[in-house]
């Protein structure tokens, strides 16, 4: 089994425009037989939501190809805690309720229930109150998961607005505790999606526009992985020995029937 694990942000696409190539590259994968999984650290959108939007750029996808940090972050604490504060959004919302965990807005009134866990994704909506929050039920002994921790997140036109990862420093800086991390460049979703499709490290790919998370992740699991130069990298590193692509159409040669 062959698998090809995408990044979706800077990788297929930046906010709601799609990279040059993403379309025909996936179509080509697919038509050569490989299974596609879409791997991103984004927690905000759930799987349905990032497979329509890539259905809407033309991009081959079902809800079931789709794995997020929010998913890490649920399949790490399933069976093992019963109520979350939450700072984040709907995705990291629906992926804990999917495995159980109660969960309790920290953008909201607090209940007054015991916190087992608090688990701090991207939010647009953050507050200086719900920093607050989760600060004070860290400190009062609740484990501390972030879904991921890029600080940034790339929008049109190269822009960048604040990701995870920024809010995550201000919960780490305010508790002087370290998270728990779900997603890239932890190996964990991408050694899950391996073992669930049943693909060896020499036939996995993974490819992404970050190095320290993409890349690093691949690096952590043993599989091939590629850079590509339409994300947060404009440039191949110097003294990189991995791949580089200037777009996920890079990915065709080296999978291609010949290359091996
Ligand atoms: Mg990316």
């Amino acid at each position: 089994m062959k698998l090809i694990i995408l990044d979706l942000d800077g990788t297929l696409y930046r906010g709601s425009a799609p990279v040059d190539g993403a379309r025909e590259a996936v179509q080509e994968l697919l038509r050569r037989g490989f299974i596609i999984r879409y791997l991103t650290n984004n927690s905000t959108a759930p799987p349905d939501a990032s497979a329509a939007k890539l259905r809407a750029m033309g991009i081959p996808a079902e809800p079931e190809w789709v794995v997020t940090s929010a998913m890490g972050a649920a399949w790490m604490l399933q069976g093992l805690v019963r109520r979350a504060l939450v700072l984040g959004e709907s995705g990291l919302v629906q992926a804990l309720e999917a495995v159980g965990v109660e969960v309790e807005l920290a953008t909201e009134p607090a209940s007054g229930q015991p916190i087992d866990v608090v688990v701090v994704g991207m939010c647009r909506t953050a507050t200086y109150d719900a920093l607050a929050r989760c600060q004070g039920a860290i400190l009062d002994g609740a484990r501390f998961v972030a879904t991921n921790k890029d600080a940034t997140y790339p929008i049109e036109n190269g822009r960048l607005i604040p990701g995870a990862g920024s809010l995550v420093a201000a919960v780490i800086a305010a508790t002087g505790q370290e998270p728990q991390v779900a997603g890239k460049p932890e190996p964990f979703l991408i050694e899950h999606l391996m073992a669930d499709v049943g693909a060896t490290r020499e036939e996995t790919w993974v490819v992404g526009d970050r190095i320290d998370t993409d890349i690093e992740a691949a690096r952590r699991a043993g599989t091939r992985s590629l850079l590509v130069l339409t994300g947060v990298t404009h440039e191949a590193p110097v003294g990189c020995d991995g791949l580089v692509a200037p777009d996920i159409r890079g990915i065709l040669p080296v999978t291609s029937p010949d290359s091996a």
